[in-house]
C-alpha cells in the first residue's frame, strides 16, 4: 500500500476530520477541536470537569445518557453541544406552540432572505436582516392587518449558509393564524411584510430582494405539508437552525456550507474556512437565533423563555450515575480521542456498567481510567 499525505487527496477521498458518525459523537469530538481555534474564552471551558477532585459523572436518565461535573458555555452558535441541548429544547417549544395553534387555527411559514454578494462581511448582513425583520413586524400596517386577518403571532429562526456568493442570511418564522387562514390573505399578508423588509434594507444600503426569485416564500403547514414543519423543526433541534454535516465536511449543498460543515473543514486544516468561522464566531456574537412575538408562548401554555446558558444548565430528571471518569483521564481523552465520548454515551445506554466502560475505555487509551459511581443520584 502506498501512503499518500492528506493535502494530496482533495474532495471526498481526503480521510475524514472526524471518525464519529452519528449526531452526538460528532458534537463531543468537534467540540475540543474547535476550541483550539476559537477566540472565545467562555467556549474554550465547556466541556472540562468543573471540580479537578470530583471529575465526571457518567449518567444515563430517562431522556439518554450524559455527563455530569462539567463546565458549560450556553454558545448555541459556536458549540457544538450546547448547540444540541438548545436546539433541542426549542425544537420542543415550537412543535408545542405548534400543535396548540393547529387545534384551533392554522401556521404557516414564510421564508425571506436578503441578496449579498462574496465579500460582504456576515455581521453587517445580519445586523441588516434583524433590522428588515424588525420592519417587516412592526408598524401600524402590521398591527392593523395581525388583528384583520386574525394573526396571533410568530416565532422566526435565522439561517446561515456559506456559498460561492460569501453568506447567505435569512429568516424562517412559523406565523399563527386564530382561524384557517386562506391562500389569499396569507399571500397579501406575507407581500405586505416583505414590502416592509425589502423597504428596510434598501434604506440600509442592501440591494432590493427579488420577490419571485428566492426572496419570499410562503406555505401553509399542516396535512401534507406536515413535513415541511417535521423538517424545519429537526433542522433547528439540530443545533439552532444549523445541521451537522456528516463529519467529512463535504456534505453541503450546491456548495452551500452550513456553519458546521465550515468548523468541520477549519479544524480539518483548510485556512479558508479557518477564516470564516471566525468570522462566524464574530458574526454570531449576541445574536438570538429563535425570537418569539410578545405572547405567544404564553397563549401556547409555555413559561418564561429561557436564555441558552439557562437551557443548558438544566438538570435532568432523577439521573442514575453509571460511573466517573477522573478529571486527568477525561482531559486525556479530550486531546488524544474525543471520538471515544460518543461511543461512551451509546454504551450507557445500550446498558454498560461502569466495568464495560472501563474495558472499553483501556482498550481505546490504555492510559485513560473509569471508576465505579459513588452515589446513585435520586431526586
Ligand atoms: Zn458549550
Amino acid at each position: 500500500m502506498t501512503s499518500v499525505s492528506a493535502e494530496h487527496l482533495s474532495g471526498k477521498d481526503r480521510p475524514p476530520v472526524l471518525v464519529s458518525s452519528d449526531k452526538r459523537g460528532i458534537r463531543h469530538e468537534l467540540r475540543p477541536k474547535l476550541q483550539q481555534i476559537t477566540t472565545s474564552e467562555t467556549f474554550n471551558a465547556c466541556g472540562r470537569p468543573i471540580s479537578g477532585v470530583n471529575g465526571v459523572t457518567i449518567v444515563n436518565g430517562p431522556k439518554g445518557s450524559g455527563f455530569g461535573g462539567l463546565r458549560s458555555c450556553g454558545k448555541g452558535w459556536i458549540c457544538p453541544c450546547c448547540a444540541g441541548k438548545v436546539g433541542a429544547h426549542r425544537a420542543d417549544e415550537i412543535s408545542q406552540v405548534v400543535a396548540h395553534q393547529l387545534g384551533t387555527g392554522s401556521v404557516a411559514m414564510v421564508t425571506m432572505t436578503m441578496r449579498h454578494t462574496a465579500g460582504q462581511r456576515l455581521h453587517d448582513l445580519w445586523t441588516g436582516l434583524s433590522a428588515a425583520w424588525k420592519a417587516a413586524t412592526n408598524g401600524r400596517r402590521w398591527r392593523t392587518e395581525r388583528e384583520m386577518y386574525g394573526c396571533d403571532g410568530y416565532v422566526r429562526a435565522v439561517e446561515i449558509t456559506h456559498g460561492k456568493n460569501g453568506w447567505h442570511v435569512h429568516v424562517h418564522a412559523l406565523l399563527m393564524f386564530s382561524g384557517d387562514v386562506s391562500e389569499n390573505i396569507l399571500e397579501s399578508f406575507s407581500d405586505a411584510m416583505f414590502d416592509r423588509w425589502t423597504s428596510k434594507l434598501v434604506s440600509l444600503g442592501f440591494a432590493a430582494p427579488l420577490r419571485n426569485s428566492g426572496g419570499l416564500d410562503v406555505r401553509k403547514i399542516g396535512g401534507e405539508a406536515d413535513q415541511v414543519l417535521a423538517a424545519y423543526l429537526t433542522k433547528i433541534a439540530s443545533g439552532v437552525g444549523m445541521e451537522v454535516g456528516s463529519g467529512d465536511g463535504k456534505s453541503g449543498r450546491h456548495g452551500n456550507r452550513a456553519p458546521w460543515e465550515i468548523a468541520v473543514d477549519a479544524v480539518g486544516g483548510d485556512p479558508q474556512a479557518l477564516e470564516l468561522w471566525r468570522e462566524f464566531e464574530f458574526g454570531s456574537m449576541g445574536r438570538r437565533a429563535i425570537a418569539w412575538s410578545r405572547g405567544l408562548r404564553a397563549r401556547a401554555g409555555l413559561g418564561a423563555e429561557l436564555t441558552d446558558a439557562q437551557i443548558v444548565e438544566q438538570e435532568e430528571s432523577a439521573p442514575v450515575m453509571v460511573a466517573i471518569i477522573p478529571a486527568r483521564s477525561w482531559m486525556m481523552i479530550r486531546t488524544c480521542a474525543p471520538y471515544v465520548f460518543g461511543e461512551i454515551l451509546g454504551l450507557v445506554e445500550a446498558g454498560a456498567t461502569w466495568e464495560n466502560l472501563r474495558d472499553h475505555l483501556h482498550y481505546r487509551l490504555p492510559a485513560a481510567d473509569v471508576r465505579p459511581p459513588i452515589i446513585s443520584v435520586r431526586k
